[in-house]
């Protein structure tokens, strides 16, 4: 699995508005703040008092590659989120041109399953051969949990803390937090972290950050 961060409204405008609830706007004006250690103990003091409407402002786009469709079910549950994914009903008769099924699936790291699914795409690849008039809308029903899929979405940080909150927890699946902790990575050093500096501690004490990179997230 891939995260990318693609782009991202700069949070140097958040003090601005944050300041303008307490009637003290002149001290930045929009993105000019320097976001040193005064922005930052503002940001980190109205997030404790519960004062999140403000986080709403700043947004980031992702797109994320070789995230499994089982995958892919449990991240669209986060509704206050946008999302835009490949559809298999343009895609799936690609399986003709490949030869490695096997790049098209989530590995398991279970022998059984891993085999399985790519038993199941080589009957779906001679089926479109056997019937060149198959539907990928009636071949979609074949498919394995584990096929890849990619997407791009947009979260708003208050409800991308809640995602993290949730999904790069060690109760999370696997995958999902894989994809949360490969986010986290890729904002660290970041203006963004400030953002999530407190779910950075959490996942760090649980030490997920080493689970980046591991077998999980690479194809069979
Ligand atoms: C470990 C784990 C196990 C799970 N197991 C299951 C399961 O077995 N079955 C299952 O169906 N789901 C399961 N889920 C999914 C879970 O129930 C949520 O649907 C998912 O995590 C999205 O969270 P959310 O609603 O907070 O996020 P979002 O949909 O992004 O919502 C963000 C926040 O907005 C508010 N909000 C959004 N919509 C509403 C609304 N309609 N009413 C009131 N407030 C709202 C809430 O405060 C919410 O936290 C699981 C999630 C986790 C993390």
């Amino acid at each position: 699995m891939n995260a990318t961060l693609v782009t991202g409204i700069n949070p140097k405008i958040l003090p601005s508005i944050i300041r303008i609830s307490h009637k003290s706007p002149s001290d930045t004006l929009h993105d000019d703040a320097d976001f040193g250690p005064k922005d930052q103990k503002l940001i980190r003091d109205t997030r404790g008092w519960g004062h999140t409407s403000p986080l709403e402002f700043v947004v980031l786009i992702w797109y994320v590659e070789d995230m499994s469709r089982a995958c892919l079910q449990q991240l669209v549950r986060h509704r206050v989120a946008s999302y835009c994914v490949e559809s298999t009903r343009y895609v799936l008769n690609r399986v003709l041109e490949i030869n490695d099924l096997s790049t098209l699936l989530r590995a398991t790291g279970n022998a059984d399953i891993d085999n399985h699914n790519v038993e199941t795409l080589q009957k779906l690849k001679q089926m479109y051969k056997d019937n060149p008039n198959l539907k990928n809308d009636e071949a979609k029903y074949l498919l394995p949990e584990a096929f890849l899929t990619r997407l791009y979405c947009k979260f708003n940080i208050r409800s991308f803390r809640n995602f993290l909150h949730l999904r790069a927890d060690e109760h999370a699946h696997p995958e999902i937090r894989e994809l949360a902790c490969l986010m986290i990575k890729k904002l660290r050093g970041s203006l963004y972290e400030t953002l999530i500096e407190d779910i950075i501690t959490r996942v760090d004490s649980q030490g997920n950050g080493e689970m980046i990179g591991s077998v999980l997230g690479k194809t069979v």
